[in-house]
């Protein structure tokens, strides 16, 4: 058995791993992370993408803790876009610098003054009838129009950006192939990877696996935290049009109709992506049922639009976050220390960098300093994983 030793595992290669490892190297630890699967394979590659500034929570006319924390992602986002931030992601491709929100009639006068308020100046923006976006450039549009503070990600080269530096230290291991060893209180001794014949021995061992954190979990017996899985039945129709169209549509509920996200597919082809609402009380539909309600609500909300060529699919997939009382969105970023560990879910995509904030900080009030340099060489046999395929070029 050749024992290797470093700073921190990192069990997961999500958006949540991938920012944390980049973080934590340029704090100077020494750390590698194990995948066992494809990057982002999880739910990063299948998001939607968006940065979100918390609008989406304060539907009901009330800013949340939720709507509160969120609110200076984008700008962090759009600093680490542009160069200037905690990390450089000048590669990443932007599919939309604003994210929108419409409604099929006019909104209600509350609801007309609450986005006007002074609580979400700087998050929501009326817009002039020339700078919608194409989608909403139709005689056949009544309703109201609002440009959000917020952006859209492609997720590929998300995930490819933040890797790409730090690839010698990303490895393959299937989850059968990984042990971890304990000792009779709890805390981790090691990580072993059994057909490799190879012990990885850390200061700390953070789980950033998503949904696969319960696995690791039971393995560890570890019963608090817990996780929750909300599922999800997302639609994608992939076509012809050159149509961008990042919006959510609200009504009178305290959650989006629909979200439409479009992203580029094939050659010459867009895919719209759609959750919200949709997705989130289709999970008891057939995917036929799904397809055809999807069709029905676009039908309804943007009648005069057509796709050509559409092609349709849907797929189910569950969000991992940390248990709430009755299943409840939670309201930020979770990392938690459990004896030499940390789990960590970051609820959203855009809160990964808090997620890394209060996992960097919790490696600090533990006094967790830089200490080893994993001898690489002894991991030179191990595979590095490739990056996930989106589900707009894999399910067609
Ligand atoms: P994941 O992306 O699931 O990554 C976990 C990784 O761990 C995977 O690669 C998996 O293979 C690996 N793994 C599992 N078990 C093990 C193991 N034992 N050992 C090693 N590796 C392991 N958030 C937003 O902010 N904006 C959005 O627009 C948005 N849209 C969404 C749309 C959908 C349909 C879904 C499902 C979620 C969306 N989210 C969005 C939420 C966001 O995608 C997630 O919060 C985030 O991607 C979770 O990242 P993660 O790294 O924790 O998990």
């Amino acid at each position: 058995m050749q024992t290797v030793q470093t700073d921190l595992i990192i069990l997961g290669g999500g958006i949540a791993g991938l920012w944390l490892l980049n973080r934590v190297r340029q704090a100077g630890y020494d750390a590698l992370l194990l995948e066992c699967d494809n990057l982002g394979g999880g739910q990063s590659i299948r998001s939607q993408g968006i940065i979100h500034g918390g609008t989406k929570y304060a539907l009901n006319g009330v800013l949340t803790q939720a709507s509160n924390t969120i609110a200076n992602m984008p700008q962090r986002w759009r600093d680490c876009l542009n160069g200037s931030g905690e990390l450089d992601l000048t590669a990443t491709k932007v599919l939309s610098d604003a994210h929108y929100m419409w409604s099929k009639g006019s909104l209600g006068s509350k609801m007309t003054t609450f986005f006007a308020s002074k609580a979400l100046k700087g998050r929501v923006d009326s817009i002039a009838e020339q700078d919608r976006p194409r989608v909403f450039k139709n005689k056949g549009f009544r309703g109201s129009l609002y440009k959000l503070n917020e952006l859209v990600l492609d997720t590929p080269s998300l995930i490819h950006t933040l890797a790409k530096p730090h690839q010698d230290r990303i490895f393959l291991n299937s989850k059968d192939n990984t042990r971890i060893n304990t000792d009779n209180q709890g805390q981790i001794q090691s990580i072993e990877l059994t057909d490799r014949k190879i012990s990885i021995q850390a200061q700390r061992y953070i789980l950033t696996a998503g949904e696969g954190t319960q696995a690791l979990l039971d393995r560890w017996k570890i019963n608090e935290p817990q996780m929750q899985r909300r599922p999800l039945h997302m639609v994608v129709v992939r076509h012809g049009a050159d149509l961008p169209t990042f919006a959510h549509c609200i009504s009178t509920g305290s959650k989006p109709v629909v979200t439409i996200t479009t992203h580029p597919a094939g050659e010459n082809e867009q895919a719209w992506y759609l959750g919200g609402d949709l997705a989130e009380t289709g999970v008891n539909r057939s995917p036929e049922q799904q397809i055809a309600e999807a069709k029905k609500t676009l039908q309804q909300l943007l009648p005069w639009i057509e796709l050509p060529n559409a092609r349709w699919a849907s797929f189910r997939i569950e969000r991992a976050e940390p248990k709430q009382s009755s299943l409840t969105r939670p309201d930020s970023a979770f990392a938690q220390a459990v004896h030499n560990g940390i789990i960590a879910w970051p609820t959203k995509l855009a809160l990964s960098p808090d997620l890394a904030d209060q996992i960097l900080q919790q490696l600090k009030q533990q006094a967790v300093v830089p200490k080893y340099i994993a001898d690489l060489q002894r991991l030179t046999d191990l595979p590095h994983p490739d990056i996930a395929q989106p589900v707009w070029e894999s399910l067609f």
